[in-house]
């Protein structure tokens, strides 16, 4: 199980690579349509990115996914996020218009 969890963290060098895939589906359908459902639903920000996480990853529990394995697949997950925010801030950050 290690090992297959450890096949959805790297990227292979394939144009149509399923990690940068998935990546891709989060962040242009679900992460838009989380916090459009937060809105309309007058729900907390990040109650359900945070409630939906914890059930996905709470399915990979129920089959069969260690937890330690998936603590630490989460943990590098989330470097790689903390990595990225540090890269776009050193570039200037989001865009924010022509000053
Ligand atoms: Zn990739």
């Amino acid at each position: 199980m290690a090992k297959q969890l450890d096949e959805l963290l790297h990227h292979d060098e394939s144009d149509d690579c399923p990690v940068c895939r998935a990546q891709n589906f989060v962040d242009l359908a679900l992460v838009p349509a989380v916090a459009a459902w937060e809105l309309n639903n007058e729900l907390p920000r990040f109650s359900l990115a945070l409630h939906g996480a914890a059930s996905l990853l709470g399915i990979m529990l129920e089959e069969g996914v260690a937890r330690d394995e998936l603590d630490k697949a989460l943990s590098e997950l989330l470097d790689d996020v903390e990595r990225q925010i540090a890269e776009q801030e050193t570039m200037g950050g989001p865009p924010q218009g022509n000053a």
